[in-house]
């Protein structure tokens, strides 16, 4: 007799990830990513009572977060983490370059940290979380893969340039939160100073939609569901502007399937991955 279909998901039940972002901007920067039993965020740029707005329309309670990672020491990533940590006790893991840099930020809040190190994987609950190094002006900044069971999330703002080690990184996810920030043409037509394209556009700024767009196409194959847009410039970008490049990219290389959304564009919506299907057994699990 072969188990029946509920009890091979029984057995087999994939563990999954759900993946929300409750802000993306230039001026403010949060993701919440949990499994079944650990959630955590991505960095809080929001204000306090920001964050308990949006995730109480998640249902999530502050004080359940086991933790808020940061990418980097800018106030778009940590502004929200001292009244976070405060208010609901909610630890703060960095690693050390970006702890030396908040704690510029964060004055008279001097909070003690959980240290990780930059390319070691750690565990907070059910959650594997894999730290890699991207390049962007800041002290020591990271992008994150985040892991359960056999569900994947790979979030990368932040990033100047594509690298090889982000590439090989992201390679693998089942959704990937990937920085489009400006579209070249728009940025060097806006009214921002020189040096501040200059800085958007260098090796250590921001990614545009073009480099974005053939990263994506270069790590995309059947595990990729998943495309969210973020850090999308409000001033030197559109929306519809970013996702047409990166979906055109994707068309070519024959992904045209993967849902592509903006972050700004879908607060508080929130995504699951693997999808809940049952998992078919392999042959020798059957039983006699
Ligand atoms: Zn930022
Ligand atoms: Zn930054």
């Amino acid at each position: 007799m072969t188990l029946d279909a509920a009890e091979k998901y029984f057995y087999n039940a994939p563990m999954s990830l759900t993946l929300s972002v409750l802000a993306s901007s230039s001026a403010a920067n949060a993701i919440f990513v949990a499994s079944d039993t650990t959630a955590v965020l991505i960095d809080a740029g929001l204000s306090l009572r920001q964050i308990e707005s949006r995730l109480a329309a998640l249902s999530v309670a502050p004080a359940s977060l086991a933790g808020v990672c940061l990418s980097h020491e800018h106030s778009d990533h940590i502004l929200g983490v001292p009244a976070l940590h405060r208010r609901h006790g909610v630890p703060i893991y960095a690693n050390a370059g970006t702890i030396e840099g908040a704690r510029r930020v964060w004055k008279d809040f001097q909070p003690r940290c959980r240290i990780f190190e930059t390319g070691r994987p750690f565990v907070i609950g059910d959650l594997t979380i894999e730290p890699f190094a991207v390049p962007h002006d800041a002290y020591d900044p990271v992008g994150f893969i985040i892991r359960a069971g056999m569900a994947r999330i790979g979030i990368a703002t932040d990033i100047g340039m594509p690298t090889t080690l982000v590439r090989e990184r992201l390679r693998g996810c089942q959704a990937v939160v990937i920085e489009s920030n400006h579209d070249e043409r728009l940025l060097l037509e806006s009214r921002r100073p020189w040096a501040l394209k200059q800085r958007i556009l260098g090796r250590q700024g921001h990614l545009s939609n073009r480099h974005a767009a053939e990263m994506i196409a270069e790590i995309a194959g059947p595990h990729l569901c998943r495309v969210v847009l973020a850090h999308v410039s409000a001033e030197c970008n559109e929306p519809s502007l970013a996702k047409s490049e990166i979906l055109e990219r994707l068309r070519a290389c024959g992904c045209g399937n993967v849902e592509i959304a903006v972050a700004a564009d879908a607060p508080g919506e929130r995504w699951r991955f693997p999808p809940l299907e049952p998992v078919v057994l392999p042959v020798e699990m059957t039983e006699p």
